[in-house]
């Protein structure tokens, strides 16, 4: 199928992609666009667009691995002073492929990447406003 999901393809081997590691459950593999060298992608082989969609079991493993790969980066003789994970659900969070996956790249001092925040007028929220809030999350949680 010609619009298939890239991920999917690269799952089925019919895309290339430099695999750092793959089991019965996920697979982890270099991302083309580097924020910088040794930037990883982890994703489930079943697709899943979104985390409200991913079995429990398989969110924990992919955490797992991502751990392991975070641990091997500075390991790795790359430049790395740090380690960002960073998962994007939904286009509104900036999800461009939306086969989920997490990315774990390396981080150091000068290298340019940062969220984009404005902080100018921060609110800083009561503690009234924070426990409405925490509450309403409670009351959601599955
Ligand atoms: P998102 O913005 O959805 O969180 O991230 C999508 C990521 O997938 C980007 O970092 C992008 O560079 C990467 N990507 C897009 N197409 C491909 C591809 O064909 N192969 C690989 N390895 N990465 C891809
Ligand atoms: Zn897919």
């Amino acid at each position: 199928m010609m619009n298939e999901c890239i991920f999917c393809r690269i799952v089925k081997g019919n895309l290339p992609a430099s695999v750092v590691h793959r089991d019965g459950f996920c697979m982890a593999f270099m991302d083309i666009q580097p924020v910088n060298t040794g930037h990883v992608l982890v994703i489930p082989t079943d697709h899943v667009a979104y985390v409200a969609d991913l079995d429990e079991d398989v969110g924990a493993h992919l955490f797992r691995i991502a751990q392991r790969i975070a641990v091997a980066l500075p390991r790795s003789f790359m430049q790395c002073e740090g380690v960002n994970m960073f998962l994007a659900d939904g286009e509104a969070a900036g999800q461009e492929v939306f086969h989920l996956h997490l990315h774990v790249f390396p981080r150091y001092r000068g290298d340019r990447f940062g969220f984009v925040w404005n902080s100018s007028l921060p609110h800083i929220p009561a503690r009234d406003e924070l426990d409405t809030v925490a509450e309403n999350i409670k009351k959601a949680l599955t």
